[in-house]
């Protein structure tokens, strides 16, 4: 294991061994139920996990953010919450970090263990001058996937910089990649890149990330993003496998019609985020757990993504 893992998995233990919020929430991922939502040959799964509905419900909007406590900053911190700093300032070999992390045992968790990596500055939720480190992060947990979502695409926090880390092999679409070599139809906004070195998949990532912003023209139905200045309406997971893999899965929508729907019968709580794009669906109540079929959860994924088409005419490869 590298060495980051392992201290960052001693923490994991040691928290849980406290008997608090951490070691409550984990013990709830034992009672989760699953269900195969195989779609064509993609190995899609479903998750009951009552656990997640702050996360599902989150209101993110600015009033909100305006007046609630940053619960990545110390000041928002349960107390028996612990911090693992790293990158930049830290230690004199993490030097090539561009920011200095928290790393900590996230407390609404989806997979065990699961982590967050928050920048220690209280700034908001954007990639640049971060995917750098995002790049780092996969060198340093080989045996994790870092990803990464976008201010308006699932993050709860999107006021404090962030990443979450899970064990790789939990997302489908990852492990899809990993053994195809190729994407699945699943998700038609994804772009899969494969690098040999940093700077390679930095140059080609910020590539396709520019040429998104240029070309794909804000959607103009109700649930649409409106434009914002940096349109980073995006979802990232990267892996490191010998290679550095990065797959960004483009966002036309933050929430699909349904989790809107008046009727209670057609409506279905589910917020994208990168761990959805990736396959895995969460919904937070019995019902929503008997509603969600694969051909649902593909049509969520196919309106929260932009068009294939839209994916096709960005023509960086
Ligand atoms: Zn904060």
């Amino acid at each position: 294991m590298s060495q980051l893992a392992s201290k960052i998995e001693s923490m994991y233990d040691h928290e849980l061994s406290l008997d608090g919020r951490a070691a409550f929430q984990y013990s709830l991922l034992r009672s989760v139920l699953r269900k195969d939502l195989t779609i064509g040959d993609f190995p899609a799964v479903l998750f009951f996990n009552p656990g997640r509905v702050h996360s599902v419900m989150a209101d993110v909007s600015d009033e909100t953010l305006a007046h609630r406590q940053c619960f990545l900053c110390p000041e928002g911190l349960e107390d028996k919450q612990q911090t693992y700093l790293f990158g930049k300032g830290v230690q004199p070999e993490q030097a090539h970090y561009d920011g200095t992390y928290a790393i900590r045992v996230n407390p609404f968790p989806i997979f065990a263990p699961h982590f967050t990596l928050s920048s220690v500055q209280h700034e908001p939720q954007q990639i640049a001058g971060h995917y750098n480190d995002m790049l780092r992060f996969t060198t340093d947990l080989p045996e994790y996937t870092v990803f990464y979502n976008g201010a308006r695409c699932g993050a709860s926090a999107p006021d404090h910089m962030h990443f979450q880390a899970i064990r790789t092999g939990n997302l489908p679409l990852q492990v899809y990649v990993d053994t195809h070599r190729r994407l699945p139809d699943f998700c038609p906004s994804a772009r899969w890149i494969q690098a040999d070195n940093i700077q390679d998949m930095h140059a080609r990532s910020f590539a396709l990330v520019e040429e998104f912003s240029r070309i794909v023209q804000p959607p103009t139905c109700p649930q649409a993003l409106p434009p914002r200045p940096d349109k980073a309406d995006f979802n990232i997971i990267s892996w490191y496998n010998g290679q550095y893999n990065t797959v960004v899965l483009f966002r036309r929508q933050s929430r699909p019609a349904c989790f809107f729907a008046e009727k209670p019968e057609e409506r279905i709580l589910i917020s994208p985020g990168a761990v959805e794009m990736c396959g895995v669906a969460i919904v937070s109540t019995a019902e929503d757990f008997h509603r969600l079929t694969p051909d649902k959860f593909k049509q969520i994924i196919t309106e929260v993504s932009i068009t294939a088409q839209e994916n096709h005419n960005m023509t960086i490869r």
